[in-house]
């Protein structure tokens, strides 16, 4: 028999400022067309009784990201909240965050221990900045990590190509 690698998903700050052309920090339409890919990721995680966590940029009122990005995601907002095609379920996680790596200061860390997680895989926003930042810290912890090209999305699309590439060549990622 062969065991198969307990695995997560792993869905980063898709959140209505983000997403949403009118958000605060709209990411572009390449952010909006990575939504079918999530959601048939996050179908196949489900089916496979697999862990499904959200990461939520969650920041306060004056955190001094703000001086770098402008004001988004305040906790509590509607900006900060997941964008609602995704449907989150009860059974999922909610990890707040508020620096772009997060792993740093929340749950993640303790929830993936808890559920015995070995292998990550992740998809969300942006390529180059959260995703990168996470996937760095979760690297250097040992956890195996796939990214999938189609289901990050960038604003910067020099940046989205350079991140993958760091990602894979420095990390160790799989890009699926
Ligand atoms: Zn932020």
């Amino acid at each position: 028999m062969v065991i198969m690698p307990r695995k997560a998903l792993i869905v980063v700050d898709m959140l209505n400022d983000f997403i949403r052309e009118d958000g605060a920090l709209y990411c572009g339409k390449r952010a909006q067309e990575i939504i079918p890919f999530i959601k048939e990721k996050i179908y196949e995680f489900r089916r496979e009784k697999s862990p499904i966590i959200f990461l939520q940029d969650s920041h306060d009122p004056d955190d001094p990201e703000f001086e770098l990005f402008g004001k988004h995601c305040v906790t509590g907002s509607e900006g900060a909240k997941i964008i609602e095609e995704l449907e989150v379920k009860n059974e999922d996680y909610i990890v707040p965050k508020k620096t772009y790596d997060g792993y740093y200061n929340s749950d993640l860390g303790k929830i993936l221990k808890e559920n015995q997680i070995e292998e990550v895989h992740l998809v969300g926003v942006c390529t180059s900045i959260c995703v990168m930042e996470t996937s760095s810290s979760l690297a250097k912890r040992g956890y195996k990590l796939v990214i999938y090209k189609n289901g990050v999305a960038d604003f910067d699309p020099e940046a989205h190509d350079f991140a993958l590439k760091h990602m894979e060549k420095i990390y160790g990622a799989e890009i699926a």
